[in-house]
C-alpha cells in the first residue's frame, strides 16, 4: 500500500483523549484494570461507575494485551483497555510487548467492526518508557497494521502536550 494512503488515516492530535469522538479509545490499564492514574484515571471519570463494573467482570489482563468494554458516557461507544510495560531499562522485552499493545489494540477494533480509534501514548507516564522511543513503536506498529487492514479508516495519536506532540509529527513525516 502506498506511504501517502496510510498517512491520510493517522493524524496526531493535542488534548484529552476522555473527548474524542471515535469508535474506541485506547486505555493505558494496569494488569488489575481496576484503574489507577494518568490516562487511565481520567478515563473512568469521564466514562462513570458503569466502567469499573465492567472491568471487574474481565479479571484482569496481562502486559500486551488488551479487553474492550463500553465507552458508558463517553463520546466513544468503546474502550479498549491495554497494559503497557513498565521500563526496566530495556533489558525485559519491553519494546515487543509495547507494539503488541498496538497491535493487540488495533486487532480488537478490527474484530468488533470498529473504523476508528484513538491512542495516548502508552507506558510514557508513570510507567516510565523513554518518549521518543515509545512514539518510534506506536507510529511504526500502526503503520504496518494500516498497511494490512484496509477497514481502519482513522487512527488518532492524542498527544498529552506539545512536546508529545512534536515528536509523534516528526516520527510521522520521516515515513510519509
Ligand atoms: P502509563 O502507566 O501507561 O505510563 P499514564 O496514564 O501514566 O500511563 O501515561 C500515559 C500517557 O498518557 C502519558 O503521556 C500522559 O501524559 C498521557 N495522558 C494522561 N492523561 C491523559 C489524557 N486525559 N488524555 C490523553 N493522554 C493523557
Amino acid at each position: 500500500m502506498m506511504a501517502a494512503s496510510i498517512a491520510l488515516r493517522i493524524s496526531v492530535v493535542q488534548g484529552d483523549i476522555t473527548k474524542q469522538e471515535v469508535d474506541a479509545i485506547v486505555n493505558a490499564a494496569n494488569e488489575s484494570l481496576l484503574g489507577g492514574g494518568g490516562v487511565d484515571g481520567a478515563i473512568h471519570r469521564a466514562a462513570g461507575p458503569e466502567l469499573l463494573a465492567e472491568c471487574r467482570a474481565l479479571g484482569g489482563c496481562p502486559t500486551g494485551q488488551a479487553k474492550i468494554t463500553r465507552g458508558y458516557r463517553l463520546r466513544a461507544r468503546h474502550v479498549i483497555h491495554t497494559v503497557g510495560p513498565v521500563w526496566h531499562g530495556g533489558g525485559r522485552n519491553e519494546d515487543a510487548l509495547l507494539a503488541s499493545c498496538y497491535r493487540r489494540s488495533l486487532e480488537i477494533a478490527r474484530d468488533h467492526a470498529l473504523a476508528s480509534i484513538a491512542f495516548p501514548a502508552i507506558s510514557t507516564g508513570v510507567f516510565g518508557y523513554p518518549l521518543a522511543r515509545a512514539t518510534g513503536i506506536a507510529i511504526e506498529t500502526v503503520w504496518q497494521f494500516l498497511a494490512g487492514e484496509p477497514s481502519i479508516s482513522q487512527v488518532n495519536f492524542v498527544c498529552f502536550g506539545a512536546e508529545t506532540e512534536t515528536l509523534y509529527r516528526r516520527e510521522l513525516q520521516s515515513r510519509a
